[in-house]
């Protein structure tokens, strides 16, 4: 396996090095002091336009491409670098987000156009998310309620979402809905709902144990009635099963990135172990070093899994159980790494004003997001024995 990597990613780590210390560590306290996301009017977020974030990696047809590197194997150590700074300021960040890769793979062209076309130069912070989970669905999302009736040539949307990244600020929302919930996955079709459509909200901003720095939402949707063109590749593509596969491709993605973020955290807790037991003069004790041993080992052990999983991906073969492994893996080690940190800084880490505390409460909804601990294991297990996922 050959992780070297070219010059304009080590390049862009560096970069990220500097703009993770000087602007997301220091906003990400911020919002954890606060107890609430970082608002839409912060400062932050004009910042990270000039920087060039917030972006589409879409490109309208006969435009130049962005220039920015495309490899998964990139984008999992950017995440890594982005999360050991902070990882809720990474997502908090403007750009179309988690449905990005569902609107370029299966958006109609007219789509892309209307929904990517406003992030390709973005005139101010904007941002989109994509609501699956229910509250009575989450792990299992083939059972989710949203329903979508044929209303016209539209669609009425009646239902609730929760725990939605960024739901309340989005330019609009890829909803997951049902046209027969008795049916299972193959009545799963995804709409973009746009904001301030009649009937969308009331928005409730979830308490969350950590990550703060993003907003996590609930909210209803009553009678919201959607156009024809708003159904997410048009009825065409809804030959079967399509809807829910699109929608599981955009996790199937995602996990390999939520394992860097991970290791990113895990990454963080390790240098500040590090960092008290040097500040303390522990590092001739064996006991300590042992700990630091093992936090780095494991640390390691789950960047290479992540990596391997970004490799196939680039390599375009299956990657889907190294990245379930990867995540199920991250995610265990990251809270490991924090919790054996918290321990050793003893009454410091307990007080609640240590970075160390808030990585331990960080590092936790890596192991719930985009598929828990337990349904990666299955995954990982059903696909060993050749049973279907
Ligand atoms: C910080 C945060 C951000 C989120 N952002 C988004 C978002 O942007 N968009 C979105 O759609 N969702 C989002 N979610 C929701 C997330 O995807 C769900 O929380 C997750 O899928 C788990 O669902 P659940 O919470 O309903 O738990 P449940 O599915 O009720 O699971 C509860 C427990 O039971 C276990 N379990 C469930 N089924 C099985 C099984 N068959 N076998 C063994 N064990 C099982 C689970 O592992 C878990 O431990 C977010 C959640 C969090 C915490």
């Amino acid at each position: 396996m050959d992780f070297s990597l070219d010059q304009a990613t080590r390049d862009s780590l560096v970069e990220l090095r500097i703009w993770g210390r000087e602007q997301v560590r220091p906003v990400g306290l911020e919002a954890d002091r606060e107890a609430r996301p970082i608002p839409v009017g912060h400062a932050y977020f004009d910042r990270c336009l000039e920087r060039g974030d917030g972006r589409t990696h879409w490109r309208p047809p006969g435009a130049p491409k962005s220039g920015r590197s495309s490899s998964t194997l990139t984008r999992l150590l950017l995440a890594e670098e982005f999360a050991y700074w902070d990882r809720g300021v990474m997502i908090a960040g403007p750009g179309p987000g988690l449905p990005e890769l569902s609107v370029i793979g299966g958006g109609t062209d007219e789509q892309k156009e209307r929904f990517l076309g406003p992030f390709v130069n973005p005139d101010r912070p904007r941002w989109a998310c994509f609501a699956m989970t229910e509250p009575g669905a989450g792990s299992d999302a083939a059972a989710i309620q949203t329903k979508a009736q044929k209303d016209g040539d539209g669609w009425i949307l009646n239902g609730a979402k929760c725990f939605i990244g960024g739901a309340s600020r989005s330019d609009w929302i890829l909803v997951q809905a049902t046209l027969d919930a008795s049916k299972g996955r193959a009545a799963q079709r995804a709409f973009f709902v746009e904001r301030g459509a009649e009937g969308l909200g009331p928005f409730k901003i979830e308490k969350k144990m950590g990550l703060k720095a993003y907003e996590s939402s609930s909210f209803t949707l009553d009678h919201v009635r959607i156009p024809a063109a708003n159904l997410l590749g048009g009825e065409a593509r809804y030959e079967r099963r399509a809807g829910f596969k699109a929608a599981m491709a955009t996790f199937n993605a995602g996990r390999p990135v939520i394992a860097a973020n991970a290791v990113g955290i895990g990454r963080a807790a390790l240098d500040e172990v590090i960092l008290f037991a040097r500040k303390h003069d522990l590092l001739t004790d064996t006991r300590v070093r042992d700990r630091i041993e093992a936090i780095a080992r494991k640390v390691r052990m789950a960047r290479l899994v992540c990596l391997r999983a970004g490799q196939l991906a680039d390599e375009q073969r299956p990657n889907i159980v190294e990245a379930s492994m990867s995540k199920a893996l991250a995610a265990q080690v990251a809270q490991e790494a924090t919790s054996q940190g918290l321990e050793l800084l003893g009454a410091v880490g307990g007080r609640g004003d240590h970075l160390i505390e808030k990585l331990y409460r960080d590092a936790k909804a890596m192991d719930i997001v985009e598929g828990t601990g337990q349904i990666q294991r299955m995954i990982i297990a059903r696909n060993l024995v050749g049973l279907p996922r």
